[in-house]
């Protein structure tokens, strides 16, 4: 594990991932050659959340003539958004199964109904807009290959239906040999199938800030790390923020730095912990193609051993996971925010993953075309962190997102941008109110990455 003393700062540049491998006039962008002194809002972070902030903000009528910054640390969209999965997948059945035992039915059901309705809002903001990010509604097929996962799964989904969670009636199950048949994943011992989507999250993301550009009171500066924040605002209410390039004083700050708060926060080191991930993708040789995937898939080997794959409208899969050859190597992961280099242990994981997993793909040459890694933000409570960072006035905080921030991003700023304009009480703004930052989850010395990898044993043992 990283030494404490090291804040997680993100390195100057990550390495490339495919998604950043044309990147768009934006990159670097600066709207002036100077940092402005001051503004109204100021959004720290140019990736998802910044992005989806901003959208929602100029979409309100009061926000028109308030000036707003964003400082982003390296190019746009340069942090986990541009290097992740691409899969939108709202969760209607495993996650809020898992949370319902502890946070009660509803409370559960909220979050399953909450990234339903942000897929149809992304999916709608891209139709209205018209961005052009290889947006593709389909379905998300999440295949067991443990039997023992597979049955504790479904009687938790059972349980969870029985008990009021009818979303989860949204994911169909299928068992055995049906199982492998309409998944085509060998050994497959059970499917969940439900509505998902996938996307190519830099262009939607830059497309997003190249809409908000439009804006005269809009500023956005690339390559402007903040170095600290005070411990509290000024006489005055406000927040002067020190970068690289001069400070800025802000009258609201909005902390979308997601696995890079803690160098900023110390109240967040531990709550939201730099996970480090990664990704590939595999591309097949030749005319003669291996069988259509249409479905994007989750392969499940146990409880926290997992893979995930989108296939891509040009014939090529996206994978990520791995975590099998890193995982019990703490120091690989935890706390490292590390994107300039691949996991070492992970790099070759995902050549002849296709043939290994897919029917009819064991002649198909599919072979590794690159691989990345990335910087997850995961909170120490598995849920994320939106609205008011508590006891600093004026300073507010979407982040935490868990490696599943693509079905949840757009409407938690939504939501965020009610709270910043209007002073809207959380529990008005239509984001889950188990997702509403507390002064409580920030002192609770809950950890659960630590308990799961206690749960591994150590690297002696495999
Ligand atoms: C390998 C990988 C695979 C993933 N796959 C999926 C997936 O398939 N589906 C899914 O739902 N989610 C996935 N995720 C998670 C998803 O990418 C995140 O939840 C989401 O992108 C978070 O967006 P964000 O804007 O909050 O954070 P980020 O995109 O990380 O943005 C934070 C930004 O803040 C900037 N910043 C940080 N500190 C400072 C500072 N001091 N000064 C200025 N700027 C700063 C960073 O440079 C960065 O650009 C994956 C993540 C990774 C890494």
């Amino acid at each position: 594990m990283p030494s404490k003393d090291s804040k997680p700062f993100p390195p100057a540049r990550g390495m490339t991932s495919f998604w950043r491998s044309n990147p768009g006039s934006l990159d670097n962008h600066r709207s002036t050659e100077s940092l402005p002194s001051e503004c109204d809002i100021l959004i720290i972070g140019a990736g998802y959340s910044g992005a989806s902030l901003l959208t929602h903000l100029l979409a309100n009528e009061k926000y028109k003539d308030k000036s707003i910054v964003v400082l982003e640390a390296r190019q746009l969209c340069s942090g986990a958004s541009g290097r992740n999965g691409g899969h939108i997948k709202p969760d209607v059945y495993n996650l809020c199964s898992a949370l319902s035992s502890k946070h009660g039915v509803q409370a559960a059901v909220e979050i399953a109904e909450f990234e339903k309705a942000n897929l149809l809002a992304v999916r709608e903001y891209i139709a209205e807009t018209g961005a052009d990010c290889d947006f593709t509604l389909t379905q998300a097929v999440d295949v067991q290959l443990s039997g023992a996962q597979d049955s504790s799964l479904k009687s938790r989904y059972d349980q969870f239906v029985r008990e009021g969670g009818s979303v989860a009636k949204d994911a169909f199950y299928m068992h055995g040999e049906d199982a492998e048949m309409v998944s085509g994943v060998k050994g497959a011992q059970g499917v969940f199938e439900y509505t998902a989507a996938h996307v190519w999250p830099y262009k939607l993301i830059h497309h997003m800030f190249e809409a908000s550009l439009v804006h005269d009171n809009v500023n956005v500066q690339t390559h402007t790390p903040v170095t600290s924040i005070p411990n509290q605002p000024d006489a005055d209410g406000r927040w002067v923020i020190s970068t690289t390039r001069g400070t800025n004083t802000a009258k609201q700050v909005v902390m979308a730095t997601n696995a890079y708060t803690a160098a900023l926060l110390p109240e967040y080191d531990d709550k939201i912990i730099p996970y480090r991930g990664v990704c590939s993708r595999i591309v097949t040789p030749g005319p003669d193609r291996p069988p259509l995937l249409a479905n994007t898939y989750a392969l499940r080997f146990n409880d926290w051993d997992y893979d995930y794959l989108i296939p891509r409208n040009d014939g090529s899969i996206v994978v990520g996971g791995a975590r099998r050859t890193y995982l019990r190597h703490l120091e690989d992961w935890y706390g490292n925010v590390d994107d300039t280099q691949m996991v070492k242990r992970a790099e070759g994981y995902f050549d002849g993953y296709m043939q290994r997993h897919f029917r009819g793909w064991e002649d198909s040459g599919a072979y590794t075309d690159s691989v990345w890694t990335g910087i997850m933000g995961y909170s120490a409570d598995h849920l994320p962190r939106i609205g008011c960072v508590p006891g600093r006035k004026n300073m507010f905080i979407m982040g935490g997102f868990t490696g599943h921030g693509m079905p949840q991003i757009f409407l938690a700023a939504k939501g965020l941008s009610k709270v910043t304009l209007n002073g809207t009480p959380f529990s008005e703004t239509g984001v889950p109110r188990l997702f509403e930052e507390t002064a409580a989850r920030l002192e609770s010395p809950e950890n659960f990455v630590l308990d799961v990898y206690a749960s591994l044993g150590t690297p002696s043992k495999l």
